[in-house]
Order: C-alpha cells, then sequence, then structure tokens
C-alpha cells in the first residue's frame, strides 16, 4: 500500500492536538491531525468552562473546541476524523497506520489525554449507564429529583458534584479520607450547598442493582464496618488514566502510563511530542493543555528546522 508521507502528525483533538495544530500550520508544517474517537477531549463535556482566558463570562466546552478547530484549519491543518490503530516509532520516518492508509511523518505530537479512572469494583461495568456514570454533563438530566452520589475528593468531584445539585435532589460525596484534595473554592462552595453531604472515610465496596443500580455497598476504612445504602446514581470521578496504549513500550513512561516529555515536549524518542494530559496528571486545564500543544509544535519545528539542515 502506497504511504503519504507528512512533516508532521499530530494524534488527537483535544486542546492540546488543536493548539499544536494552529501553531504547526502557522508554521506552514501542513500538519496532519487525527482526531480518534472523541473530538475536543474531556473539554467536549464540560458544560462550562469559566477559566479559559478571554472568555469572562464562560464558554461551553465543546463551542470552545469548535473555535479551536476552525482556528487551525483556516491556517491549514488538516483533519482527518480516523483512530490511529498502529504507530512505529522505531522506523525513520516514523509509520502511522489507520483503517485503509498508511502514512508516514518526521515527526509526530501525541496528544491523545486521558480517561477517567474506574473504581474496579463489582458492579461498576454493568451498571455503567444503568446508574453509574463518569459525566455528570451527559447525563445529569436523567436524575431529577433522585438521591444520587459521587464518588471523589478532587477538583472534579467536587465540580461535578456542584453541577449535579441542578438536578438531584440530594448528591452524597463519598470520599476516602477525611479531607479534600479539592481546591478551597470548590471545597467552600460545596460545602455550603444544602444539597450536598459528604461520607468521610469510606470506599465503595461495590454497587448493586437490577435494571438500574438501587443500592451502594460502602466501607468506613476507619471502623472496617460496611453497610448497604440506597442510591439512584453513582458519579465516579476519582482520576484519569492516560490514553497511552497506542505508542507502550514505544516511549519512556510513567508506571501509571504518562508519557515523559523534557522541557521542550519532547519525548524520549527525539522528534516525537507530547502534550496535554498524556504527560501532564498534575494540571490538566484546558489553558495548560493548549500552552502545551502550543510549546511542542514550535518544538517540533526547530525539530524539523535541524533536521533539514543536517540533511545532505
Ligand atoms: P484528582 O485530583 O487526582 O483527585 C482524585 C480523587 O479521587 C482524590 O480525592 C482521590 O482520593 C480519589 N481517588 C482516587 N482513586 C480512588 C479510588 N480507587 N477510590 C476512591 N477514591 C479514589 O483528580 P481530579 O479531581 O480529576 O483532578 C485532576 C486534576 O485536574 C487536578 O490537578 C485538578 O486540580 C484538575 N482539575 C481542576 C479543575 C478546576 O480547576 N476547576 C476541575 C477538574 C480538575 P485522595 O484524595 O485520597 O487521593
Amino acid at each position: 500500500m502506497e504511504k503519504e508521507h507528512r512533516k508532521l502528525i499530530i494524534i488527537g483533538a483535544g486542546p492540546a492536538g488543536l493548539a499544536a495544530g494552529i501553531y504547526a500550520a502557522r508554521a506552514e508544517l501542513n500538519p496532519l491531525l487525527f482526531t480518534g474517537m472523541v473530538l475536543y477531549g474531556q473539554a467536549s463535556v464540560t458544560e462550562t468552562i469559566e477559566n479559559y482566558p478571554g472568555f469572562p463570562k464562560g464558554i461551553g466546552g465543546n463551542d470552545l473546541g469548535q473555535t479551536f478547530q476552525v482556528q487551525a484549519e483556516r491556517f491549514g491543518t488538516e483533519i482527518e476524523y480516523k483512530q490511529v490503530d498502529c504507530l512505529n516509532l522505531d522506523a525513520r520516518p516514523f509509520e502511522v497506520s489507520t483503517y485503509g492508509k498508511e502514512y508516514t511523518a518526521d515527526s509526530i505530537i501525541l496528544a491523545t489525554g486521558a480517561d477517567n479512572r474506574k473504581l474496579d469494583v463489582p458492579g461498576e461495568v454493568e451498571f455503567t449507564g444503568r446508574g453509574v456514570s463518569y459525566c455528570a454533563t451527559c447525563d445529569g438530566w436523567f436524575y431529577k429529583e433522585k438521591d444520587i452520589h459521587v464518588v471523589g475528593g478532587g477538583d472534579s468531584a467536587l465540580e461535578e458534584a456542584i453541577f449535579l445539585t441542578r438536578f438531584a435532589r440530594s448528591v452524597t460525596i463519598i470520599h476516602r479520607r477525611d479531607s479534600l484534595r479539592a481546591g478551597v473554592l470548590l471545597e467552600k462552595r460545596a460545602r455550603i450547598d444544602p444539597k450536598i453531604n459528604f461520607i468521610w472515610n469510606t470506599i465503595v465496596k461495590e454497587i448493586q442493582g437490577q435494571e438500574k443500580i438501587t443500592n451502594l455497598v460502602i466501607q468506613d476504612l476507619k471502623t472496617q464496618e460496611t453497610k448497604t445504602i440506597p442510591s439512584e446514581g453513582v458519579f465516579i470521578f476519582i482520576g484519569h488514566t492516560p490514553n497511552s496504549d497506542l505508542f507502550k513500550h514505544q516511549l519512556a513512561m510513567s508506571e501509571d502510563g504518562t508519557v515523559l516529555v523534557d522541557r521542550t515536549y519532547q519525548t524520549s524518542i527525539p522528534g516525537v511530542f507530547a502534550a496535554g494530559e498524556i504527560c501532564d496528571p498534575y494540571f490538566r486545564q484546558v489553558v495548560t493543555s493548549a500552552g502545551m500543544g502550543a510549546a511542542a509544535a514550535i518544538s517540533a519545528v526547530r525539530y524539523l528546522e535541524e533536521m533539514a539542515c543536517n540533511t545532505p
């Protein structure tokens, strides 16, 4: 099969990938960007983003993603609504396989983001979509006047719990410790919300139900006491897992699959860069991911310039 060659291929269409597209296209690299399954990444399921500079009244996550896309395409980023099936980072140029077409590239920016971490307890998989959810924006509406639970104690758990109070009768946050990881502002808002309650030092051991969920089996980690409580829905926000399976064993990564980069966002392989949540388990903001995307693209431009100078 004939392979199409590109100077730069970007994998991922979240804020990092699209910002990389804007910068790389403006440097006339004519980048090709593969979206994968989820356009605009996790931002796409965020109802309102209130902390992205330039939008003092906030903007919908999907709307913000669209503006990134329009801007990237305006300068010449080509967007393919396709999944990359296989990457060979040992080859030079790098090899990228998609359904029905093969590509080669002199440089690559990985911006595949991260996915919700799972509780890994009985009932979680069975009841996903029937009472178990990882997205308040997508599913909150189905829980009107219901008594529901949120698992986690970070910014996501609190932000989503506050959002869910628009629909639910009550939202009880189950957290495995007795203090929150979330920022003070969110904690303040959650603590004064009359619909929000907390269960501290507790983990969910099992999710039970029939057609839909009816109960959670929870365990108090201080007393070890286990009990069953009624629940009409459980939203799980316990962090994220990087989407790095595609390049596993090809690049240096931390134990949890976060791609390791240097300060120019270059990975352990020269010419392969990473940006956004695939390499950042810490900041995880639209603005920081977009910034990393821009930085990775600038680094790719410099790498390609050097490569051109060194090619006889
Ligand atoms: P996170 O900060 O890693 O918090 C995950 C929470 O889940 C922690 O409270 C953790 O408990 C708990 N947890 C982890 N594994 C668990 C398990 N197996 N069972 C029960 N509980 C478990 O994740 P996040 O809230 O998604 O936030 C990630 C990053 O994005 C953070 O840097 C955050 O600041 C940022 N973020 C910011 C905003 C915002 O600024 N508006 C919104 C969302 C996210 P422990 O506390 O005991 O570890």
